[in-house]
């Protein structure tokens, strides 16, 4: 069955490989014939003059490593071995096209990415960020998703061979430093709810999976539905990205009638205070931010590029390509009421278009 489509078709790989093992073979037995032979050769040298040279069954260069596989040899068994984690598995199966192969089978391993941004002949990937918000028993309202659906949700990205991406790993790929896999999906929780280590917490866990938070800072700490900032030290401390979503959770965009020094006042406790309240209690500043309702302008925009920031999150429902605006970095909303295949319709991995 073949999982992944593969980014050269077969015919210009064979070519590429082809001249890679020509490459490679001829400098083997160049090599081969400079060792002068011995003068007086044992009588085991000259049974072995007479073979034919053996066929190594590792080429390398420095873009590929290409090996015949042998049986028990899978993408993360030879990404263990040759690319040193087998969580690169995915180059493996996506150069060629394959998520197993048969003994005796040519595998080609690159040893780089070859599509930093994610962008080909016949289009571009787009990498989904879904956005949660409060997760309880039973759903509640639009934002109050059940722990059953997200559990089943979680369940069929793992099923479904999705890597859910840790913050710096799709920060590098906006940055086009780094190729994902082509199904990648991030995941982020609104709003600092407790709800977040009571239920999402165990299911991201059990399926090996990370997220970010965006949680505004008047409400860390308020009570038993909020997380405290301790706990939020202790996620972060376990790999999970907290960032900002403001103080106070109001939109930024100037309201009808508000002054400029009321604007400028307010823009400042908004985005500046999550800043000192994150340095103090969990040792760094926020680098990214959430736009409270998704809402913002150019003006909104620039002053949150201006404070510091280096991206910004709308509730925009469609995936993102490498070349998205960092400060409209859209996300989907996932609602309570979503089936399953609603949720899918949030995974869109590639936008097709004629890039010849
Ligand atoms: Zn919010």
């Amino acid at each position: 069955m073949r999982f992944w489509g593969s980014f050269h078709d077969d015919r210009s790989r064979e070519t590429v490989l082809a001249r890679l093992l020509s490459v490679l073979f001829l400098s083997t037995v160049i090599a081969g014939c400079a060792t002068t032979a011995p003068m007086s050769p044992t009588s085991e040298e000259l049974s072995q003059a007479v073979k034919p040279p053996a066929v190594p069954d590792v080429f390398e260069s420095e873009e590929f490593i290409v090996v015949m596989a042998k049986p028990g040899d899978n993408p993360q068994s030879l990404a263990a071995r040759f690319l040193g984690a087998a969580g690169k598995s995915w180059m493996i199966e996506e150069y060629n096209g394959a998520a197993s192969f048969s003994p005796g089978q040519q595998v080609v391993i690159p040893r780089r990415y070859w599509k930093l941004a994610g962008v080909d002949p016949t289009g571009y990937q787009l990498v989904p960020v879904l956005c949660y918000h409060n997760i309880a028993p039973q759903a509640k309202g639009r934002l109050t998703i059940a722990v059953k659906t997200f559990e089943e949700q979680m369940r069929y990205l793992k099923n479904e061979g999705y890597r859910v991406l840790n913050f710096a790993e799709f920060y590098e790929f906006l940055s086009l430093k780094r190729q994902l896999p082509q199904r990648a999906v991030l995941l982020t929780f609104d709003d600092g709810y407790k709800s977040f280590l009571q239920y999402a917490y165990p299911i991201l866990k059990e399926f090996g999976f990370t997220a970010t938070l965006f949680v505004y800072t008047d409400y860390v700490g308020t009570g038993r539905n909020a997380l405290s900032w301790p706990e939020l030290k202790k996620l972060a401390q376990e790999g999970f990205q907290i960032e900002a979503h403001t103080k106070s959770h109001s939109d930024l965009r100037r309201a009808s009638g508000e002054s400029e020094n009321d604007y400028l006042r307010r823009m400042k406790a908004e985005l500046d205070q999550p800043r000192s309240l994150f340095e103090r209690n969990l040792g760094s500043v926020p680098r990214m931010l959430a736009y409270p309702f998704g809402a913002q302008d150019d003006e909104v925009a620039r002053r949150v590029r201006d404070t510091g920031y280096s991206a910004a999150f709308t509730v925009r429902r469609q995936g993102n390509a490498s070349f998205v605006d960092p400060f409209r970095i859209h996300r989907s909303q996932i609602y309570s009421d979503m089936s399953l295949d609603d949720f899918l319709r949030n995974l869109t991995l590639f936008s097709r278009e004629d890039l010849k």
